[in-house]
C-alpha cells in the first residue's frame, strides 16, 4: 500500500473522533440480560460508512442482536473481519465516581461501563474502518465487522455466525478484547463446565449418625479439588493451566434434616490435548481417591453443556499468520513497541468460538482467531472502568494499518 494513501487514512483518525465514537456507545447502556439500542448504533454506523449490514437475532435479551456488516473488496479474498462485543457486565453505581453511562473523559482517560471490555476495542474498529471509508481507499480483498450481545459469557454468536458459513469466507479475525497494545494474543484456552452432586443420606436432626450429611462431605472435596492430576502436555501460552475454578456450590435446606445432596459448579481452564472426556475421567479419579478412604462418600460428576455447545475448545493462530505477524509490525510503527505473541487470559473470545465451529476438532482451525486491543484486561468489570485516549487511538490506527496491508 503506498505510503501516501496510508497517510491519508491515518489522518482521518483523531482522539476525538474515536472518543466520540466511544461516548456514543457508552451512553447506550447495555448490560448483559437487558435490552439495548447499542446494536442498532453499530448497524447504523456501518450502514452510513457503505457497509452491507446484516442483522441476526437470538432468542433472549442476554444475546440480543449480532451486527454483521461487510465492506467487499474488488476481490472476495482474503477477508478480514474485526470483532468486538457490545454487552457489558452489570454496574454498581454508588461504586463509581465517574458516570457509567457518561464517557466523561477526564486527564486523558475515558470513562465508563465497557471502555475496556469491549467498546473501546469495538469503537477503535468502527473508527479504522470510518478512515478508510473517508480516504476513498478501495481495498482489494474483503473487510468486515461483527458485534455481538452475548461476548461476556455465551459466546453463541460466534456458533451462529459459524452455522451462516461466515467463518468459510473469513480467512481472519481480530477479536477486539483489552490487551494493552502489548500482547497479539495467538492461543485461547479451552473452558469445560462441570456439575459435581456429592450424595448423602437424609436422617432425623436428632439422629445424624443414621445419615450421611452432604454438605459434609462436599467439604472433604473442597480441601482438595485444585489437587487433581490432570494428563495434559504443558503448554507454552498458558504455563500455569490446567486450573480449577469453583463457581457455585448449591444444597436445599429441607426443615433440619440431614442434607442428602450438595452440588459443586466449577470449571476447568484446559490446554490442548484435553478433552472434556479426559479431564472427566481425572477428576472422577481424584473423587474415587476420597471414596477409597471414606466408604460413605459418594458422587455424581458430568460435563455440564451451555446453551449451544459442550465446551469451548481451545484455538491457536500459528505464530507465522499474516494477521499476527502485521499487527505486530503495525503496532511497532504506531507505539514505537512490537507486541509479544500471548495467550489471551479474559477466558474465551466469539471470535475463537467462531473459529472452533467452522473447524471443529482443529487447534489451529480457519478463520486465524488472535485477540488485540485497548485497555488494561485488570480494569474490566470494576467501578471506574476507563481506557487512555492516546492508547484507544493508537487502537484505531493500529487495526487500520493492519487492515490496509492484509488486504492491499
Ligand atoms: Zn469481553
Amino acid at each position: 500500500m503506498p505510503q501516501g494513501i496510508v497517510q491519508r487514512v491515518l489522518g482521518h483518525i483523531t482522539e476525538e473522533g474515536v472518543t466520540g465514537l466511544l461516548a456514543e456507545l457508552i451512553r447506550r447502556p447495555s448490560v448483559a440480560g437487558t435490552p439495548s439500542d447499542c446494536p442498532v448504533f453499530v448497524a447504523r454506523k456501518l450502514q452510513d460508512l457503505g457497509l452491507k449490514v446484516d442483522t441476526y437475532s437470538l432468542e433472549d435479551f442476554r444475546s440480543g442482536t449480532i451486527v454483521y456488516g461487510s465492506l467487499p473488496g474488488k476481490k472476495e479474498r482474503p477477508c478480514l473481519m474485526f470483532e468486538g462485543h457490545w454487552d457489558t457486565d452489570p454496574v454498581d453505581a454508588t461504586k463509581w465516581t465517574h458516570p457509567p453511562f457518561g464517557g466523561e473523559v477526564v486527564d486523558g482517560y475515558i470513562y465508563g461501563r465497557g471502555t475496556v471490555d469491549s467498546k473501546g476495542a469495538l469503537a477503535a474498529q468502527l473508527a479504522a474502518i470510518e478512515a478508510i471509508r473517508k480516504a476513498g481507499v478501495r481495498l482489494n480483498g474483503s473487510l468486515s465487522l461483527l458485534s455481538i450481545g452475548d461476548g461476556e459469557a455465551g459466546f453463541r454468536g460466534g456458533a451462529l455466525m459459524a452455522d451462516a458459513g461466515i467463518g468459510l469466507r473469513t480467512d481472519w479475525i481480530i477479536s477486539g478484547e483489552a490487551t494493552s497494545l502489548k500482547t497479539v494474543d495467538v492461543a485461547h484456552s479451552g473452558l469445560i463446565m462441570f456439575k459435581l452432586d456429592v450424595l448423602g443420606r437424609a436422617s432425623h436432626p436428632a439422629q445424624p449418625q443414621h445419615g450421611i450429611n452432604a454438605i459434609l462431605q462436599m467439604g472433604k472435596v473442597l480441601g482438595c479439588l485444585e489437587q487433581v492430576k490432570f494428563r495434559y502436555q504443558p503448554y507454552r501460552y498458558f504455563p500455569d493451566f490446567p486450573r480449577i475454578h469453583v463457581n457455585g456450590i448449591r444444597t436445599q435446606i429441607k426443615s433440619f434434616e440431614v442434607p442428602d445432596e450438595c452440588s459443586l459448579l466449577f470449571y476447568v481452564l484446559s490446554v490442548p490435548g484435553m478433552t472434556p472426556e479426559s479431564a472427566l475421567a481425572d477428576i472422577a479419579a481424584h473423587l474415587d481417591g476420597i471414596k477409597a478412604v471414606d466408604k460413605d462418600f459418594d458422587y455424581r460428576l458430568k460435563v455440564l453443556p451451555r446453551a449451544w455447545y459442550y465446551w469451548l475448545p481451545p484455538t491457536e493462530a500459528a505464530p507465522e499468520e499474516p494477521v499476527a505477524k502485521v499487527l505486530q509490525s503495525a503496532t511497532r510503527s504506531v507505539t514505537g513497541t512490537e507486541p509479544s505473541l500471548a495467550g489471551f487470559y479474559g477466558v474465551y473470545v466469539t471470535g475463537a468460538m467462531l473459529t472452533a465451529h467452522t473447524s471443529p476438532g482443529e487447534l489451529r482451525g480457519r478463520p486465524a482467531t488472535v485477540t488485540f486491543g485497548p485497555g488494561e484486561f485488570r480494569r474490566a468489570h470494576t467501578a471506574d472502568e476507563c481506557v487512555s485516549v492516546k492508547e484507544l487511538t493508537d487502537a484505531a490506527r493500529i487495526y487500520a494499518l493492519t487492515a490496509l496491508e492484509l488486504l492491499g
